[in-house]
């Protein structure tokens, strides 16, 4: 007898399961570099997908996050979070795992330590990379993307290359920092510009002989600990750190809270944060208490009994205490060079004149209203301009394109004309469509849609 019965059938995810790159590693994929990825397998904008399939499935979706609603905010500020230690990401990884069926998608945050460190100075404020992975993994023929490691604000250097992280974009006439996600983010890629992020710039920033020291021990235990995290069999409780607490305070400062906050450059209140207070210490106040006791951060917030070796100290104190530095102004020199950039060929934004004058724009804001104001001003009327010769030329590439394949003998159809462009990378959006639906009006053709 024929069996006819339907074999079993796994279940099926909504979207894709794509896997985490570096899953294990200390190169872990991040949630953003994950998102934006998803985004792209599925041809799909990141705020496409957040809109459609992500901010529906959230509960509370009807609440605006900081005064937006979170579609919108997602692609911007509010995007470092997914990688971190709040109640929302993990809100997030949920949703996520539901659409894509995998499980391992926490392991893309820093959620599985969330009750052992502070979100405070956790996350960077902008995206960081290492140029050189990025060219690396290009030639490879290897997927891009960023890993966690990256967007961790303690973590100043690239463990592979040793060289410091770089932050704003390499174009000369851009140079602009990079938020975490954006709705059109791709690897690689500069969110404004689209220049490619694995060039290597003239200027790179430099650390001296004992912060790289002190960065390679760094990334070295952050990275320890990402690369655990899958096999992480139960999330560490805040009580951990109260242990942790009490045998550091034994067994390297004789029980002297004064003598521990000294060695690790910290205020004495510090203390409260890891003997159970309402807040968690930073992970940068955990790293030094880790280097001074002589262990990994992975042994700090896991290893029972905690065996630490006090390092030898030197007799300058490693870590200083943070002091607030007086910046000094030269207004003199601020307003040439601002008055300087009023008339230069490539109008600056800002932002641009708070980077060259190593100053705050809001200070030159205060101290200059007026010249700001007319720098800002001639800022937006030239990108304002640009974007209006970007679109005029692509409104005249269509038209061409329309124009050749009707002389071709071959319908214009919307795919046609794409195919036709390749590579133009702005095609789809509303410009591109009614310059096309002009072009085929114009030339009284009656093109089907795709
Ligand atoms: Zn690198
Ligand atoms: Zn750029």
């Amino acid at each position: 007898m024929v069996d006819v019965a339907m074999p079993p059938v796994p279940a099926r995810s909504r979207l894709y399961a794509l896997p985490l790159c570096g899953l294990g590693t200390a190169q872990v994929e991040s949630m953003t570099s994950y998102t934006a990825r998803l985004a792209q397998a599925h041809g799909l904008t990141v705020r496409q997908l957040v809109q459609g399939e992500i901010w529906p499935r959230f509960a509370g979706a009807d609440q605006p996050i900081g005064g937006r609603h979170l579609a919108a905010s997602i692609c911007k500020d509010d995007a470092r979070a997914l990688c971190g230690v709040r109640g929302w990401a993990s809100q997030w990884v949920s949703v996520l795992a539901d659409l894509t069926g995998r499980t391992d998608l926490h392991c893309a945050s820093l959620l599985p330590w969330a009750n052992v460190l502070s979100h405070v100075d956790l996350i960077r404020g902008e995206r960081a990379w290492c140029p050189d992975c990025y060219q690396a993994w290009h030639a490879a023929g290897q997927t891009l993307y960023d890993p966690l490691l990256w967007a961790i604000q303690e973590v100043l250097i690239c463990p592979q290359h040793q060289r410091p992280l770089v932050a704003h974009c390499p174009q000369a006439d851009c140079q602009r920092a990079q938020p975490h996600l954006t709705s059109r983010a791709r690897p690689g890629r500069c969110a404004y510009c689209g220049a490619w992020l694995g060039a290597r710039t003239g200027s790179q920033p430099k650390l001296s002989v004992p912060d790289l020291a002190w960065q390679r021990w760094v990334v070295e235990r952050v990275g320890e600990l990402l690369a655990h995290t899958p096999r992480l069999e139960a999330r560490p409780a805040a009580a951990r750190l109260a242990y942790a607490a009490t045998c550091s305070l034994q067994r390297l400062a004789g029980g002297s809270r004064y003598r521990l906050a000294r060695l690790i450059g910290r205020h004495e209140s510090v203390m409260e944060t890891l003997r159970g207070g309402p807040q968690a210490p930073s992970l940068g106040t955990l790293l030094r208490l880790c280097y001074v006791g002589g262990v990994t951060l992975l042994q700090f917030l896991t290893e029972t009994p905690l065996r630490l070796k006090p390092r030898r100290m030197p007799a300058r104190p490693l870590f200083q205490p943070k002091i607030r530095r007086q910046t000094s102004h030269d207004d003199q020199a601020y307003r040439a060079v601002l008055e300087q950039a009023l008339i230069s060929s490539a109008p600056p934004s800002m932002r641009a004149m708070g980077r060259r004058l190593k100053c705050d724009p809001h200070y030159l804001y205060r101290r200059f209203p007026e010249l700001s104001k007319a720098i800002a001003h001639r800022y937006l009327a030239f990108r304002q301009a640009e974007k209006a010769k970007r679109i005029e030329q692509l409104r005249a590439r269509i038209r061409q394109a329309v124009v050749a394949l009707q002389r071709a003998g071959i319908l214009p159809s919307r795919n046609r004309v794409r195919e036709y462009l390749k590579p133009a990378s702005f095609w789809g959006n509303q410009i591109g469509y009614e310059a096309w639906q002009a072009a085929v009006d114009e030339l009284g053709l009656a093109a089907r849609q795709p």
